[in-house]
């Protein structure tokens, strides 16, 4: 249990890879604090069993990342348990249509969320991880972080955004034992990938089955989608002594896809 006695704020941390990073988290002994939206029943058995997991405090805030009051009150639910040693800026949505078509409330929440509230989190957290001379920032970027696919301009915007973010975060930290990088999955099989089918289904004019095959995976050379336990694996290593000397990267886990 390695990180016992450290504290993990997990962004979208409710579902899919967030939720997978959160356990593995408690799993080495973290005190988590949760955050996304959700049936509040699933959520408590969520918390009660990574507080279990855990032996530690294991805790729910269920703030909207779109919303930097909000943002703050998340951050302050870690003060009583010494602060955010690890934050893992996860939190992202997507909406599939052309620019010129976009709708423009969605834009203005997918540069929220994907991108501002990192900037959000980070800025709350990294005054503590400096001064106890330890921390770690993993954001979830995206390979959208490094290529683009037609259709996802706000989303691959908001990543390009992170990944650039955390380069220069990394070199403001980089002589203060925090470090700061990107995980950049290619298609991880969660709710955000199923919900973005039937969008795709229309924009394209495809069949689900076409989409899945022909568009997610035809990006990716393995033809596998990731799964949330390789992400929370990455993570959780990150968190190690021994990548104390990766910062600024932006790691890839897309089965070869930026690779083409
Ligand atoms: P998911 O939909 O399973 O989980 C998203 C989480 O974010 C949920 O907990 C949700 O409640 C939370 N959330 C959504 N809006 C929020 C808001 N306004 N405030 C607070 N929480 C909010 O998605 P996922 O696939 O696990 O995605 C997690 C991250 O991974 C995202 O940043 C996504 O862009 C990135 N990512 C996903 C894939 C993929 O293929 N699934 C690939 C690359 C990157």
């Amino acid at each position: 249990m390695f990180l016992k006695g450290k504290t993990a704020i997990v962004t979208g941390s409710t579902s899919g890879i967030g939720l997978a990073c959160a356990r593995a988290l408690a799993s080495e002994g973290a005190n988590v604090v949760l955050n996304g939206f959700g049936d509040p029943g699933e959520i408590e058995a969520i918390r009660a069993e990574l507080e279990a997991a855990s032996g530690g405090t294991v805790r729910y805030n269920g703030a909207d990342l779109t919303k930097a009051e909000a943002i703050a009150a998340l951050m302050a639910e870690a003060d009583d348990l010494g602060g955010a040693d690890i934050l893992i800026n996860n939190a992202g949505m997507q909406h599939v249509a052309p620019v010129d078509q976009f709708p423009v409330e969605k834009w203005d929440l997918i540069l929220a969320l994907n991108l501002s509230a990192v900037f959000h989190t980070t800025r709350l957290a990294l005054p503590g991880m400096k001064a106890k001379g330890w921390g770690r920032v993993i954001n979830t970027a995206s390979a959208h972080s490094l290529v683009a696919s037609p259709n996802k301009s706000a989303y691959v915007a908001a990543k390009h955004g992170v990944a650039g973010f955390t380069k220069a975060v990394a070199l403001e930290a980089a002589q203060s034992g925090v470090t700061v990088n990107c995980i950049s999955p290619g298609y991880v099989w969660t709710p955000l990938v199923e919900n973005q089918i039937p969008d795709t289904m229309k924009a394209r004019n495809l069949t689900r089955e076409q989409v899945v095959n022909d568009v997610l995976l035809a990006a990716q050379p393995t033809k596998q989608f990731v799964t949330v336990d390789q992400v929370a694996a990455l993570a959780l290593f990150l968190c190690k002594d021994e990548a104390a000397s990766i910062t600024g990267t932006n790691i890839c886990m897309d089965g070869g896809w930026t690779a083409q």
